[in-house]
């Protein structure tokens, strides 16, 4: 696990970008039980939450989770305390792109890849790597 750092300024700006309040989650992981992408995640939505409750900025920049986030919605059906897991995941993903890190190369991009991919998968991938 990555070195502890509390950075109470970070997870205000992760309640500001999201919308979200994180005393609102209570860990009951339903979000978690639900996620198709959990089991690919190092850490798992409810606890990203929790990292992001504990101000734990590290552990927070350095899950894989954000990036696994298909943005499906899943956990915020689930969710019995409203909360809107994908907002959060987003914010995570847009404090990366704004200290340019996790940057996607248009220019890099296979040219088969191009012509063969499906247009939904370039367009989500485009909104999710590029700022
Ligand atoms: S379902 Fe909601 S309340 Fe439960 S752990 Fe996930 S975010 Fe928290
Ligand atoms: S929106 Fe993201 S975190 Fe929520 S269930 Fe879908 S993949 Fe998992």
């Amino acid at each position: 696990m990555a070195k502890l750092i509390i950075d109470k300024d970070f997870i205000r700006r992760i309640q500001e970008i999201s919308n979200q309040k994180l005393s609102d989650c209570y860990q009951c992981g339903r979000c978690t039980a639900g996620c198709p992408f959990a089991a690919f995640m190092d850490a798992p939505p409810n606890q990203i939450i929790r990292f992001m409750q504990l101000g734990m900025k590290n552990d927070i920049l350095t899950a894989n989770g954000p990036w696994f986030c298909a943005a499906c919605l899943v956990c915020q059906t689930r969710c019995p305390r409203g909360v809107d897991i994908p907002r959060l995941m987003e914010a995570v993903r847009t404090l990366h792109l704004r200290a340019k890190e996790g940057l996607l190369d248009v220019s890099a991009i296979d040219k088969t890849l191009l012509v063969d991919a499906p247009p939904l998968v370039l367009m989500s991938g485009l909104y999710k790597y590029a700022d």
